[in-house]
């Protein structure tokens, strides 16, 4: 027989980017919530550090993919393989454990991309429920509350914002300042990128982040680097109302007869199996697991899984994909670049964001410099991995090359989904997540016009040689998830409302990048969170207090057709 714990307010699923703002929101309202992460909750100091092998080759933080394989296939057609797609960390912190930290806010455009462009041939564009104003003052409080730096007024087509960044970002370092020059010669606004992280004489008085070579893909032994598990999910345990149970693998959300939400099943780490009722229940478990944990809680009420009348859940799934441009540089002639060294990301530019047709695509998304990696996976392709041509390469460059990555916003499709794999399962015996992924034109169209425009900073930076590495097929390298639980007005095409909250099941909630009903042009780790902090708000006003009826939103006006910038 099944344990059964004792009732609470709120169950969270999966303790990231998207759980942690629910958690702390939820618990300073004084709702008694518990969050569920499958993964451990490391610990720092003791877990944490800067060794290359453990972090990049053997990814130490990425899901074991044995345990929880996932596979993936272009087509309908295609036999699908297993992949590590797409694999952000198993564990309470989840993605922002070791994110790089980009934290761009998104654009107006963002939300309006069926109003701005209508119809996209092989394409599902749709507006988003809610307007980049009905999100701006939780974008604030995330700045000021997670920790990020950034420079007001430096991106000059940056939406309006209410408030300063709490924090100066980090001075660039010697490939951003090539990347400063490069981009200043051909006219092109660049700016020192905002990352989740605070540097000396901040305005929240935390400590200054450690500088290191290590952070994308390595957890930050010092702890200075902004997360989920320095911010959120202490401010929610200082409540004495949150409760995070570590290893602990939820495999089914429970529905009564009509079909509302009872709670959640989950396995901890002895292999019991345990029931949580709860009077609400939130799923944030990454836009890829969301979906498929809906998939697989089926009932008499929802036989095609959880809140799947309108069978969009998994569809219209987008990944973005990190693309980019090396640049060489004379080892005679320049200074060294040192790509493998100092803050990730060190400047960029949101210059070709919004549409402008005469490009051959529609959207844009933000660039910047970022490191070209450490020694063992310096990147340059093409790099001779054996004997004395890869000694004179990584002379000649390990120090004298610099990139310029893409974050590709590719378009939804219906046909790029997540849905239940019929034959591969994971350790817990279900069905794993398979990905049926293949770009559409305008995702290879736009990959290729940006990655030719940073192959020419580069150039204009003094680069003598440039390599691209366009889009041939997703690798989910990005691992950004967004779009399979969709939000939208019509519960026909979407799942969830404009609360984030699924459309016949009132007290279920997905506060993920699983409701982006487009992808957005820029790293979504800040979205996510400030769109669950605006739904918590929410079900803390509403919901919890037993009120049925649903808010309004704010009224923000006709939808405004945008001119390119
Ligand atoms: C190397 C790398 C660098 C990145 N850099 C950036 C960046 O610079 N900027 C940016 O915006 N984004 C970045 N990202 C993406 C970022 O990590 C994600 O956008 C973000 O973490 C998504 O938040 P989430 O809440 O949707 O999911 P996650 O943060 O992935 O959290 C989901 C949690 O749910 C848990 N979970 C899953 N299934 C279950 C289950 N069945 N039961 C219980 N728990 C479960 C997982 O263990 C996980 O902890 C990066 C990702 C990677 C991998």
């Amino acid at each position: 027989m099944k344990r059964k714990m004792e009732p609470v307010d709120v169950v969270i699923v999966g303790l990231g980017a998207g759980g942690g703002p629910a958690a702390m929101v939820l618990s300073q309202a004084g709702y008694k919530v518990v969050g569920f992460d499958k993964g451990p909750w490391l610990r720092p100091a003791e877990h944490y550090s800067g060794d290359e092998l453990k972090y990049q080759n053997r990814s130490y933080l990425w899901p074991d993919v044995d345990l929880m394989p996932r596979t993936v296939r272009s087509d309908d057609q295609s036999v699908a393989e297993i992949f590590n797609f797409s694999p952000v960390p198993s564990n309470v912190g989840g993605g922002t454990s070791h994110m790089a930290g980009w934290t761009p806010r998104p654009r107006e455009s963002d939300f309006i991309f069926h109003s701005l462009h209508g119809d996209l041939a092989g394409a599902n564009l749709a507006d988003w429920p809610i307007r980049y104003e009905h999100l701006e003052p939780y974008l604030t409080k995330v700045e000021w509350t997670y920790g990020i730096s950034g420079l007001a007024g430096a991106d000059k087509g940056a939406a309006f914002r209410s408030k300063d960044y709490p924090s100066e970002p980090l001075p660039p370092t010697r490939f951003g300042k090539k990347f400063y020059e490069g981009a200043s010669a051909l006219g092109i606004n660049a700016f020192p990128l905002p990352m989740s992280h605070l540097t000396e004489g901040n305005a929240l008085g935390r400590p200054a982040v450690n500088r290191s070579s290590f952070w994308n893909q390595y957890g930050d032994p010092t702890e200075t680097r902004s997360s989920v598990t320095t911010t959120f999910i202490p401010l929610a345990l200082a409540t004495g109302n949150f409760e995070v149970r570590a290893d602990s693998f939820v495999r089914h959300v429970k529905v009564d007869r009509q079909g509302r939400a009872t709670g959640v099943v989950y396995v901890d780490n002895d292999g019991v199996e345990i029931e949580q009722d709860a009077r609400v229940v939130i799923l944030a478990l990454g836009a890829i697991e969301s979906a498929r944990l809906m998939l697989l809680s089926k009932s008499a009420r929802f036989p095609d899984g959880l809140a799947n009348d309108s069978g969009v859940v998994g569809k219209n799934a987008t990944f973005h994909e990190y693309l980019f441009a090396v640049g060489l540089f004379d080892n005679e002639r320049d200074e060294p670049l040192n790509g493998w060294t100092g803050n990730y990301q060190s400047g960029g530019s949101m210059h070709f964001y919004e549409t402008d047709e005469s490009r051959g695509h529609i959207g844009g998304g933000i660039i910047a410099t970022t490191q070209t990696g450490q020694p063992i996976n310096m990147i340059l392709p093409g790099r001779p991995t054996w004997g004395q041509a890869m000694k004179d390469a990584d002379r000649s460059y390990f120090s004298h090359a610099m990139k310029i990555g893409f974050i590709l916003q590719d378009m939804p499709q219906e046909t790029n989904r997540v849905d239940l794999d019929p034959t591969v399962k994971d350790a817990w015996g279900l069905p794993v997540a398979r990905i049926t992924n293949r770009p559409h034109a305008n995702d290879l169209a736009m990959s290729r016009w940006q990655i030719d425009k940073n192959m020419e900073i580069l150039q204009a930076a003094g680069a003598t040689r440039t390599i691209p590495v366009y889009l041939e097929r997703f690798t989910g390298n990005a691992c950004h998830q967004q779009g399979t639980v969709r939000m939208g007005i019509d519960p026909e095409k979407s799942v969830l409302n404009e609360w984030g909250q699924a459309h016949g099941v009132d007290n279920l909630f997905v506060l993920d990048g699983a409701g982006f009903p487009t992808a957005l042009g820029v790293n979504p780790t800040l979205t996510i969170m400030a769109n669950s902090w605006r739904c918590s708000d929410y079900i803390a006003q509403t919901h919890l207090r037993g009120r049925a009826d649903r808010l309004e939103l704010p009224n923000t006006g006709e939808v405004r057709r945008q001119e390119p910038k």
